[in-house]
């Protein structure tokens, strides 16, 4: 069978039995546990663990869902342990808040480097885990950077916050190095099976602050790149527009846009009306780019790029967006916070983490010209 085939489940919604049953059939589909964790004694599973805290809002993996893995791989004799940096808060502190806190790896990864290709971050460190296979769980979502964020934006969670931030400065406005650095690290890791959560996605200003739209599926695939295509085809992106596989084009990385599905089709799950965030990557009617040479482009750039937008009503004044915050470019003055646009890097890691949904991302005046805008 070949790797890139993608298996689609139905799985109406978060009863335990039946999202059970569902990651049992998806991974059965494609040839069964044992052919994916041939050798493995112990198993590292990876959820999107954002942060907790969302309320009703899904930004994480269901703990159904990471559930239902962890006990699927426990119940072939292998032991399974579920691993991920949240962008805020301790991993014991939202696991336990999302109650899957036993399900915890009981040890802190050393870091493992690898050289980027890219060369514009330096070596990629990322958790190891001593040669244990990786079972990627990610959460479909909208994202304000990369336009959705599916089973190779999930990898970033192996890299530590300090990394994380200094990559993001790294990357800046240039969102395709950003997507670029996304794939290196999935590569690198390269998760043995990835299983997505798409019986609730996330909508709108994803991906912590939009809202829940029910797609019924669960998703099986040994290639990231593969299951994120299709996923695409489920929300109608156009996979060839998605930031992530463009990188893994440039990058040389190949495979299927178009992968074989087994189960069930990517039209029998179509979300039609699906909506995105409104953001400068996260629109596909708007490709790219601000035309002309590098000075005129970063001039058009300084006044066209959108921008982080506080509404004051929502915000309580908890000053998280301050903490995340890669550019130092969020100060609280009177109790609420204050941008520093020519500081800030729009890379939405304050609207990502704001647990009120209180920043929003405001267009830029000169969008009449931009596509994309950020490039
Ligand atoms: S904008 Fe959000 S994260 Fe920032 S202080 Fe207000 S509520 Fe907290
Ligand atoms: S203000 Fe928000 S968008 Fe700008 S750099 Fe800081 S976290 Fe990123």
């Amino acid at each position: 069978m070949r790797r890139g085939i993608v298996s689609m489940v139905a799985c109406p919604d978060y009863d335990p039995g039946r999202v059970r049953d569902a990651v049992e059939r998806a991974v059965e589909l494609i040839g069964g546990w044992d052919r994916f964790l041939p050798a493995a004694t112990r198993v590292i599973v990876k959820p999107n663990l954002l942060t907790a805290g969302f309320g009703e809002r899904p930004a994480a993996t269901h703990p159904a869902v990471v559930r239902a893995v962890v006990e699927a791989i426990r119940t072939t004799g292998r032991g399974a342990f579920v691993f991920d940096r949240p962008g805020y808060g301790s991993l014991r502190g939202v696991a336990r808040t999302l109650g899957i806190g036993d399900l915890l790896l009981p040890f802190e990864p050393p870091p493992a480097r690898l050289e980027s290709r890219l060369g514009h971050f330096g070596a990629i460190e990322r958790a190891d885990f001593d040669g244990a296979p990786i079972v990627n769980v990610p959460k479909l979502k909208t994202h304000g950077m990369m336009g959705l964020t599916l089973a190779v934006k999930n990898m970033f969670g192996l890299v530590g916050l300090a990394r994380r931030v200094e990559w993001h400065l790294k990357a800046g406005t240039r969102y395709d190095h950003f997507a670029g650095l996304l794939v290196e690290i999935e590569r690198g890791a390269r998760p043995a099976l990835n299983i997505m959560d798409a019986v609730v996605g996330m909508e709108g200003n994803g991906p912590a602050s939009g809202t829940a739209r029910r797609i019924g599926c669960i998703m099986a695939s040994a290639d990231a790149l593969a299951m994120d295509a299709t996923a695409c085809r489920l929300v109608g992106w156009p996979p060839e527009r998605l930031k992530v596989l463009e990188a893994a084009r440039r990058l040389g990385v190949e495979f299927d846009i178009a992968p074989e599905t087994e189960g069930g089709r990517p039209e029998d799950f179509a979300a039609r009306g699906f909506r995105f965030a409104s953001m400068p990557g996260a629109d596909p009617a708007r490709p790219l780019s601000v035309p002309g040479p590098g000075p005129v482009r970063e001039l058009v750039r300084r006044w066209s790029l959108d921008r982080p937008a506080l509404d004051q009503r929502r915000c309580v004044g908890c000053g998280r967006c301050v903490e995340v915050c890669p550019a130092k470019a969020i100060s609280m003055r009177g109790g609420s916070p204050a941008f520093d646009l020519r500081a800030c890097i729009r890379c939405f890691c304050c609207q990502e983490m704001c647990p009120e949904g209180a920043i929003s991302v405001k267009r830029g005046i000169l969008g009449f010209f931009r596509r994309d805008g950020v490039r």
